[in-house]
């Protein structure tokens, strides 16, 4: 369950932000995940309020957004968003393809009260 680990690495950014920021709670946190880390969006939601459990996130409320995977063709440069994993180019039938988005873990924003 890499949902844990995750999780928790987050939770330590978000406790640094609200830090910075000055933050008595933090209220709500958007994350945005690329397709490919394979985050299973109701496991998240769990282990992420387990972790919150007595830190200034405690009662945050989490949205979740799961990134579409995207690719660019080298040899076409066509752009596309790859649903089944299946890395070859629709239009010219490459497989020489660069990843541009589907891998990433981004805390988008975090709210909070001052
Ligand atoms: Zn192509």
């Amino acid at each position: 369950m890499h949902e844990l680990k995750i999780a928790e690495e987050l939770i330590g950014i978000i406790k640094q932000v609200a830090e910075e920021e000055n933050l008595k709670k933090v209220t709500k946190v958007n994350i945005q995940f690329g397709k490919m880390i394979m985050i299973v969006p109701d496991v998240f939601h769990f282990v992420f309020d387990g972790a919150v459990k007595g830190t200034i996130a405690k009662n945050a409320r989490l949205h979740l957004e799961i990134l579409p995977v995207k690719f660019v063709c080298k040899k076409c440069r066509e752009e596309t968003e790859i649903d089944d994993l299946l890395f070859v180019c629709p239009l010219c039938g490459s497989n020489d393809l660069e990843l541009i988005q589907g891998r990433e873990t981004v805390i988008e924003s975090i709210e909070g009260e001052k």
